[in-house]
Order: structure tokens, then sequence, then C-alpha cells
């Protein structure tokens, strides 16, 4: 079977001739399914069964690891270490370091962690919605929606009228931000070419693997630059999810908590001079308090406290963040999580109804942390406790600190992008967004 298609076969097909007699002088020839006509509803992209993604698998990160020619360089995500943290009873910050050592025994020339990248991308949100509101005034192009979660950007580019799609934020999500500083400015340093580079991120969910195969994060060298490395190159060749990464770990490793703690990789990793992890609050990321927090120092002149209460609305993953200024609400955020929140949203937006400026949406029920991709409640423990452990050990062991403040993305601004919001940030760390055929509802029609 070609890579990355899947083919509905004579079973299902058949199937359906039962149930539907009519159907039968219907044109019966199997209809072909790609990656392409993913709407990351998490139905069928999670099925090993069904999707063969050869590109993004453990087997191809081995078969890169052992080649002479490629550097592969990892990121990893802060909520697939946290799952890992808690599966093996150890603290964040530990399993970095043996999962530091665990991939330089195999060959991997760097590991680093994508919060340094989140980093980045915050601060272009930031820098994005400040832009908006002096160009729009409060409320006439709101609201600006988180481009973060490829679950979510799928499902608006394949099923909402094109009309949210110029809400959806183009700052690029951190495991792209990290893809585009590691093979385009990065390698430079570590005195690599991109086409020597194999870069791998390990992430919570499954979409992270469609996010990284879109034909919008492609790059050429730029002219003048050629000795890098010629052709076209993505910003993230492989994307093993934590699940994933465990079931390398139980292969590979007899016990992974025995194994050594190795330096941490200071280049592209959250580490302060006394060792202690640093980024931003929130399971998903935290663009809504970060973004709220910049907007009120910006445009009201409002430091706001270190702690900042969401309030609940109809359940536990809609929530609001609001700014008072004189009696008057002059900042209204929220947080929504799941497609059943997000289809009321969009309802909202469609008819001009919705009363907020900037909203994160995640397509999971609790955010990224509870991405599909995560390693599985162990036997005896409920979903919810789960969740509950993984929050207490994401956040209990990073230092919160401000995106601004990040020493290495500010030497990233200052040697490389220039600015937040510059003319070359928004040409590398901002992407776009299109409507997509729906070819195979289309074809199911046809049935
Ligand atoms: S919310 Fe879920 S689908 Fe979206 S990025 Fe997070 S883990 Fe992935």
């Amino acid at each position: 079977m070609q890579e990355g298609v899947v083919q509905i076969q004579e079973r299902a097909r058949a199937k359906k001739l039962e149930t539907y007699p009519d159907l039968k002088t219907v044109d019966t020839t199997p209809v072909r399914v790609t990656l392409h006509d993913c709407l990351a509803c998490s139905g069928c992209i999670t099925s090993a069964e069904t999707v063969m993604l050869e590109q993004q698998s453990v087997d191809e990160f081995m078969k890169q690891v052992s080649s002479e020619d490629k550097a592969v360089i990892v990121s990893i995500s802060p909520q697939s270490r946290a799952s890992l943290a808690c599966y093996y009873g150890i603290t964040p910050l530990q399993a970095l370091k043996k999962l530091t050592t665990f991939f330089k025994s195999l060959g991997v020339k760097a590991v680093f962690d994508t919060s340094c990248s989140r980093d980045m991308s915050l601060i272009e949100s930031c820098e994005e919605f400040i832009k908006m509101y002096k160009a729009q005034g409060k409320t006439n192009c709101f609201p600006l929606l988180a481009s973060s979660c490829p679950g979510w950007v799928c499902y608006a580019e394949k099923t909402l009228d094109p009309y949210i799609l110029p809400h959806i934020s183009s700052v690029k999500s951190p495991q792209q931000t990290m893809g585009a500083i590691i093979k385009r400015f990065a390698s430079f340093n570590m005195g690599l070419r991109v086409d020597q580079i194999h870069h791998v991120t390990v992430m919570p969910c499954y979409d992270k693997k469609l996010e990284a195969s879109r034909d919008d994060f492609l790059f050429s060298i730029e002219e003048g630059n050629e000795e890098a490395g010629a052709g076209k190159f993505t910003e993230v060749d492989c994307v093993l999810t934590s699940g994933e990464m465990l079931e390398l770990l139980q292969a590979k490793c007899s016990d992974f908590t025995l194994l050594d703690e190795s330096p941490i990789d200071r280049m592209l990793t959250n580490v302060d001079e006394t060792g202690h992890l640093y980024g931003s609050r929130g399971g998903s990321g935290g663009y809504a308090e970060c973004i709220f927090r910049h907007a009120a120092r910006e445009l009201f002149n409002k430091e706001l406290p270190s702690h900042l209460e969401f309030r609940t609305l109809r359940n536990s993953d809609f929530k609001e963040l609001t700014l008072e200024v004189e009696g008057e609400v002059v900042l209204r955020f929220a947080c929504c999580y799941g497609f059943r929140n997000i289809q009321n949203l969009v309802r909202k937006v469609k008819s001009g109804k919705c009363q907020y400026q900037f909203v994160e949406i995640m397509a999971c029920p609790s955010g990224c942390l509870n991405g599909g991709g995560q390693i599985k409640p162990k036997k005896g423990q409920s979903g919810k406790d789960l969740i509950q452990s993984l929050e207490t050990a994401y956040l209990n062991e990073v230092d919160v600190s401000d995106p601004f403040e990040n020493p290495i993305i500010k030497g990233l601004y200052d040697f490389w992008l220039g600015y937040p919001g510059s003319e070359k940030s928004i040409q590398i760390m901002h992407t776009g967004y299109h409507t997509r055929e729906r070819s195979v509802t289309a074809q199911l029609s046809n049935w």
C-alpha cells in the first residue's frame, strides 16, 4: 500500500451494499483516502490498522538515527515530558535528563525542549494581537483564534466556511517554530547543513504528525546561502507521540528510571543557571493568559497579579477571563476546549455574536495534557486522576516566567529575526490557512 494512504476495502463496501440494496447501481470503485482528507477527528488517525504513517514512526526514527548521513535532533514537548514523568514516577526534569541520556546513547546529536520555541510563538501571538487591536479597534475584527492546535485548524479548514479562517492566528505552533529555528538558524551554529538534519519531535497527539506534513511548512534555503543545502525542506521530519516514545523506551531500555541523568542541551531548552526548568503556565501553552497579560500591560498600563482567575462558564472546558477598567470590560478572552464547545463558539463567530477578543481553542477536552497520543491511564487509574497528576507534574516543577524575558529567544531576535513581528519574523514564524476540499465526503455522497 502506498505510504500515508488508507484504502477502504471490499469488506466495508459489501456491508454498505447489503444495508442499502438500492445503492447497487453506484460505481463501486474503492475510495482512496489520503492524509489530506483527514479531519483530525481522532476516529481513524489513531488506529494503526488504517493509517500508514511510515515517515512518522518509531521505525523511521530508528532508521534515521542509525544513518551515518543524518544528524538527528529531538525536540520534546513539555506535555510529553510530563506524561513520561508521571508514568515512571519521576519528575519532569529527571525525565528530560534521562531522555537525553537515552537519545544520546542511540546517536542523537541534541535534545531540546519545545517550551523554548513556545515562548517565541507566544511573543509573536502577543504582537499579532496588539497590532490587530490597534488597527481595528476594540470590537471590529475579533476574535483572534489560537492556531497551535492542528486538530482545530484542520477542522476549521475542512468543515467550516471560509469566514472562520481569517480569524485564526497566523503564528506557527511551538512544534513548527522549533523546526524553523533548528533548520533555518541553529543548524548553522551547529555546523550542519539543513539536508543533514533529521528533526524529530515528541508530542502529545497524532494531529501533530498531520501538522508536520503540511505543505505550508516546506521551505527553500534563501538565495545566496545555497551552500547550506539545496532543495525543499520540512521543518519537522518525524513526530512521535508520548505513547510511541514509551514503546520505544520499553523496547530499547530495560529500566528507564535507572538511566543516568545527562546534562541538558541548553541551546534551545528552557533551563536556568540553577538547573530549573522555566516556561509559561497552562497545559495547552498558556496562550490566553500570556496575551491577556501582555495586552493589559501594553494597552491599559496594568500589571496583573501572578494568579489570574478564569471564570468557568458552561463547563470546565469553557472559561473566560476579563479585565475591567473604570467599570467597563476592556478585555474579554476565553479558553475553549473540545469540539462541543468549539462548535458553539464558531456559531457565535459566524453570527457576529462572539464577545471575545481572543480565544485559546484546543480540540481535546482538558487540552493538550489530555491529547490522544499521551500515555494511557494505568490499570485502576481514572482518566481524571491521570490529568490531575499530569497538571501537578507539569505546573509544579516549572518556574513560571515571562516569555519576553527568555534569554534564548531574545538572542534569536537579536541575531536573526530582528524584533517580534518584524518582516523576517512574519516570513519565517507565521503561516496561512486554506479552505480544503472535502474530497472524501464528496465521494461518499455518491454511495
Ligand atoms: S488539543 Fe489535542 S489535538 Fe490539539 S494540539 Fe493539543 S493534544 Fe493535539
